[in-house]
């Protein structure tokens, strides 16, 4: 896909910025809803159900159900139209990366890749010569499931801050699966039983281990089946995949020593007893925290996120050259400071309504 930033002959990075923070607060605002536009009349990520709503990507906390007309990229609108968010009365505007649109009184509204899950898009929203890009959840570590984060200069670059703190650090996924590998080949009577969100994660999980040489097929929980359906018919190959539910008990040996993979909520619940001898794996930037990994009653903890880390999120404000950064939710004030102490006028919308476990 090319994903390269249009230009605009209007647009022009601020160079003095005295003024300009309040020029920006009189047409974007944090409303009870959620971020708004005000000339637009759209909202960005509601979490209640409005008139107008941008949406950058499909996860539960960012998409929701009951809107009158909706703005997403093509895959977000099929993800939310998978998961039942869309109705027969929403009104729909799918645009691909970099399509600009006229959203009207002025205001142009085009999605630019995020890097967080499939279709997942920074909102880039341009009025009377400013440029302010919401990024959505997102991460600059690389990932086949979705297109790479792609850096936008604005003068208001606003950002999420889920794993904000110096200590996250999240290593190479690589990494992580090899881990996996390996207590396979040591124990090979355990089912490895992997707790993934079924939105992105699973996906990321299965391709990685692919590209690993993991070549037997995977065993789903049913509640993985719709959205690793839905990124089949976008052209992505998992390669074999049976559903639990398909074997019988008395051949659930076969799953010794192989690949389960299942919501997270699944690896302690009734549910799991299906699973002979089953080794609990969870994979989510959490598991860098010791005591999530317990709360999970998970043996193994494999660090997967699809956020961006301390690093990457303080260098991404950064190379977007905005004067001025807001910082919608997570641990807000130590990315607040960071950036200040950095030259960068940084500030906290402390949005609600953010689903933190959604890595
Ligand atoms: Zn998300």
């Amino acid at each position: 896909m090319n994903a390269s930033t249009p230009k605009t002959a209007s647009h022009k990075i601020a160079q003095s910025h005295e003024s300009f923070t309040s020029e920006v607060e009189r047409w974007m605002e944090v409303r009870a809803e959620g971020l708004y536009c005000k000339p637009a009349n759209c909202y960005i990520d509601p979490h209640d159900a409005v008139e107008r709503a941008i949406i950058t990507h499909g996860h539960g906390d960012h998409a929701r159900s009951g809107h009158g007309e909706v703005f997403g990229t093509p895959e977000t609108l099929a993800i939310m139209e998978t998961r039942y968010y869309l109705t027969e009365e929403t009104a729909r505007t799918p645009l691909p990366y970099n399509q600009r649109h006229d959203l009207g009184s002025g205001v142009t509204l085009w999605f630019a890749p995020a890097g967080h899950i499939l279709g997942s898009a920074q909102a880039v929203l341009e009025f009377d010569g400013r440029r302010v890009v919401i990024s959505g959840d997102f991460k600059r570590h690389p990932d086949p499931t979705c297109v790479p984060f792609e850096v936008v200069p604005c003068d208001v670059f606003i950002t999420e801050a889920t794993f904000a703190l110096p200590v996250f650090k999240h290593p190479p996924l690589e990494d992580e699966i090899g881990k996996l590998i390996r207590s396979m080949a040591l124990m090979p009577e355990r089912s490895h039983m992997v707790g993934v969100y079924a939105l992105g994660k699973c996906q990321r999980v299965m391709l990685a281990l692919r590209e690993a040489g993991y070549a037997h097929p995977f065993y789903l929980h049913g509640a993985l089946k719709r959205l690793t359906e839905l990124y089949e018919s976008l052209g992505f190959d998992f390669g074999e995949w049976v559903l639990i539910s398909d074997i019988p008990a008395k051949e659930r040996d076969v799953l010794r020593g192989r690949i389960v993979l299942c919501p997270p909520g699944a690896l302690a619940d009734r549910w799991s007893r299906k699973i002979p001898d089953p080794l609990p794996t969870m994979a989510s930037g959490w598991m860098q925290i010791r005591a999530r990994a317990r709360q999970r009653r998970a043996e193994m903890a494999l660090i997967v996120s699809d956020h961006a880390d301390w690093d990457d999120l303080i260098e991404t404000a950064l190379a977007t050259g905005a004067p001025d950064v807001w910082i919608t939710h997570g641990r807000v004030e130590a990315l607040e400071y960071a950036l200040r102490a950095r030259g960068v006028r940084a500030k906290a919308l402390n949005l609600i309504g953010r689903d933190e476990e959604n890595d």
